[in-house]
């Protein structure tokens, strides 16, 4: 790994200036993709500016009003056993509590995993399924706007994600095949409805970073059972092949997910 300066912010405005003057600086959240990508020598950043410090990116509370505000810090095992997350939306706190491991969990953020778009990881399927608002230091983006390809966002290089907001669904559910060493998504399905009786359906673990299945949205639209899926096949030319499977076997698996999603959604209600 190549030197670099550590610095650890005391403020938001502090973390805006460093990202400004010209050094070459990456953020740091839990490190746990970033500090494995430096080692790897993939990235080699001048200067790492530690968020951990930072009060105003953490907390888990319900707005007035009435959604639910995630701070960017929390890490995932915070959310996982979060009470009102776990009251609220428990299928997000469960998601929280499968990524990974224990280690991973306590030191990994919401943040660090949403900026960082990995193409197989869970949060960003989770909360392109809710419609959830990313509010940044200057702005506020849909998840539609937000998620733009593979490690791909819509953020700036000096742009900070500070929160997510999100309405309460009336079901949220996620499932994913693991990667047995990882267990990050060799496919993962999120899927969501809302109490006007929309649903909204994200995968995880295709070719493009997490993308939406419009067929599939609109069938549980009309029916939301997983008999109304019948028929319905994910595009393998959504899908990637690699050592773990082919895009084909990905393609089928990501069907599966999605009609399982839905029992889940059934039977995992908000309480
Ligand atoms: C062994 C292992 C298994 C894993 N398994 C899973 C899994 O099953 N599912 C899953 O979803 N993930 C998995 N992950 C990834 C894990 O969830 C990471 O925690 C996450 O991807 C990155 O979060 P972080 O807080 O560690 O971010 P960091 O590594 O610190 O940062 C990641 C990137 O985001 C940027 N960033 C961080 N915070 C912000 C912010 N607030 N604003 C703007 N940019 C920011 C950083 O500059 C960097 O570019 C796994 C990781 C490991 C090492």
């Amino acid at each position: 790994m190549r030197e670099f300066e550590y610095c650890r912010a005391r403020s938001v405005d502090e973390v805006l200036r460093w990202l400004r003057d010209g050094t070459d600086s990456k953020l740091l959240a839990g490190g746990q993709s970033l500090l494995g990508a430096m080692k790897l020598g993939l990235m080699a950043p001048e200067r790492l500016i530690d968020l951990q410090g930072l009060a105003e990116l953490r907390g888990c509370a319900a707005t007035a009003g009435g959604e639910l505000q995630l701070g960017a810090m929390q890490s995932h095992a915070s959310l996982a056993r979060h009470a009102l997350l776990r009251g609220l939306v428990p299928g997000l706190a469960r998601l929280a509590s499968h990524i990974a491991d224990e280690q991973v969990r306590s030191q990994g953020t919401l943040g660090g995993s949403l900026a960082n778009a990995d193409p197989a990881a869970c949060w960003p399927a989770g909360m392109l399924a809710l419609g959830a608002t990313l509010v940044t230091d200057r702005r506020e983006l849909p998840a539609d706007e937000f998620f733009t390809g593979f490690f791909s966002t819509a953020l700036e290089p000096d742009e900070l994600l500070c929160s997510v907001r999100l309405r309460r669904p009336r079901r949220f559910a996620y499932a994913k095949f693991e990667q047995a060493a990882s267990r990050f998504a060799l496919v993962g399905v999120a899927l969501a409805q809302f109490d006007d009786g929309a649903v909204r359906v994200a995968l995880t673990g295709g070719a493009h970073g997490v993308q939406r299945l419009p067929a599939f949205e609109q069938a549980l639209g009309q029916r939301f059972a997983a008999e109304a899926l019948q028929g319905l096949k994910v595009d393998a030319a959504l899908m990637s092949s690699d050592v773990h499977g082919e895009a084909d076997y990905r393609a089928h698996l990501a069907g599966v997910l999605a009609a399982r999603v839905v029992q889940d959604a059934l039977t995992l209600e908000s309480t």
